[in-house]
């Protein structure tokens, strides 16, 4: 049970000086729903324990990565072997092999793959390859799509930027915004038209095929197969942006689920099992368009890093055990429909969406088919909600405008606690 946080609250104090806004990325520092973070001490499992002793069930699960929970022995044991044997070398090391070979064979559309350390320098790697390939400098963004802080991608994105208001940053050179034609989610005539206006010029279309960072929206049906035929159609690649999607929606991301495989993918967050690792993969022919096979430049000093592969490698291998991710999604059903249940028994409108293993729960009315949509939530409750929930000890996203996800430790006591948790805060909504 969550109760003091004073020790959370010194450190915040502390982290404010130092820190901008006493955090290293935006959405930690709770400003949608008031107050501060708590800070974090150790996780095990399902749950995180603060500095103050309080405990929480981690619905964020450093937003994503965690779909083995915290501390799972297999990545703990993967990662001290690595850490023994040196933390890094500048050449390559065979994990990496390891690494490469498993997303493969798990990733439908990829042949061949360049690991990075963040989703964002995967995305920003796509961008370049496909405009390198195509010899074009248009891209086709999803409004409410996240795709890391690339200036190209940082319009209309979803999540941090929506929360504080700011979908467009400051600081973007105007000619960069100019490049990048956004378009509303769920809506294959938009493409079209877009195509239509600029068909030679537009490199590529990227979005979330199952956007969870602005909540959680889910794909109309005939949508991507449409962004499928449009993006061959005009000689575009298209790019599925799965750092969030991938091993979660499906085990071969939402490409295996919906069928439809795109040229290029990006991967993060459960790739690195909790370590910074990010990839982005496609056909032999594409990738050897990089260097040092092909003249697309592209590096890294850590990449391919022997502690995040080791990590990485772990938490996929774990997963590929049968049914170990398909009762993940199966938890998230129930949990899902309990909430669901209550929220209609405490007659709060909520739109809840679910792909496999990520969730999200919009307070409003009515169906979310895009960012225009979600922007209609009532992001006021939500924070009591949220603010609600955590003073129960469960721990969803500080933002109206995030998914949820479980683990394969989130089992029958997790479900009770946050479902009786949850029949408490309604009440107060
Ligand atoms: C988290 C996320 C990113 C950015 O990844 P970072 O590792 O934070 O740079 C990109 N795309 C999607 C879909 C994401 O969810």
């Amino acid at each position: 049970m969550a109760g003091r946080l004073e020790k959370s609250r010194a450190l915040w104090d502390r982290a404010n000086r130092v820190l901008v806004g006493g955090v290293n990325s935006p959405v930690r520092a709770f400003k949608a729903v008031g107050g501060h973070p708590f800070f974090a001490a150790s996780g095990k499992g399902a749950r995180l324990r603060d500095v103050d002793g309080n405990e929480y069930i981690d619905y964020v699960l450093s937003w994503g990565p965690l779909i083995l929970g915290h501390a799972h022995p297999r990545v703990v044991e993967a990662v001290t072997l690595a850490l023994e044997k040196g933390a890094s070398f500048g050449v390559p090391t065979e994990a990496e092999i390891a690494l490469a070979e498993k997303i493969i064979k798990l990733v439908p559309c990829v042949e061949k793959v360049r690991l990075v350390n963040s989703g964002t320098e995967a995305t920003m790697s796509a961008i370049r390859l496909a405009r390198g390939a195509t010899g074009r400098d248009l891209i086709v963004k999803v409004e409410g799509c996240y795709h890391g802080h690339v200036d190209d991608l940082l319009v209309a994105a979803g999540s941090g930027p929506t929360t504080f208001g700011s979908p467009t940053s400051p600081g973007i050179p105007k000619s960069h915004i100019e490049q990048t034609l956004t378009v509303p989610y769920n809506d294959a005539k938009a493409v079209e038209a877009a195509f239509a206006a600029h068909g030679g010029k537009i490199a590529c279309m990227i979005l979330e095929p199952v956007p969870g960072n602005m909540g959680l929206v889910t794909p109309a049906p005939g949508y991507l197969e449409e962004l499928r035929r449009l993006t061959t159609k005009h000689g575009a690649l298209l790019i599925f942006d799965e750092v969030m999607s991938g091993f979660r929606v499906g085990m071969g991301g939402a490409q295996q689920r919906f069928g439809v495989t795109p040229d290029l993918v990006t991967l993060g967050k459960v790739i690195g099992g909790g370590l910074p690792v990010g990839a982005y993969g496609g056909s032999v022919a594409l990738m050897d368009l990089v260097s040092p096979v092909g003249k697309i430049y592209q590096a890294g000093t850590l990449s391919g890093n022997p502690l995040a592969t080791a990590a990485g490698l772990a938490t996929l291998e774990e997963l590929e055990i049968p049914d170990t991710r398909d009762r993940v999604e199966r938890w998230m059903t129930e949990l899902g429909m309990g909430l669901h249940q209550i929220a209609k028994e405490a007659g709060i409108p909520v739109c809840l969406g679910q792909a496999g293993a990520m969730a999200g729960l919009f307070f409003r009315d009515g169906d979310v088919m895009n960012y225009q949509d979600a922007l209609k939530s009532d992001t006021k409750r939500y924070a009591k909600f949220f603010n609600g929930m955590l003073e129960r000890g469960v721990y969803f996203a500080p933002s109206q405008f995030e998914a949820y996800f479980g683990s394969t430790e989130h089992g029958e006591a997790e479900l009770d606690q946050t479902l009786e948790a949850a029949r408490d805060v309604f009440r107060t909504l």
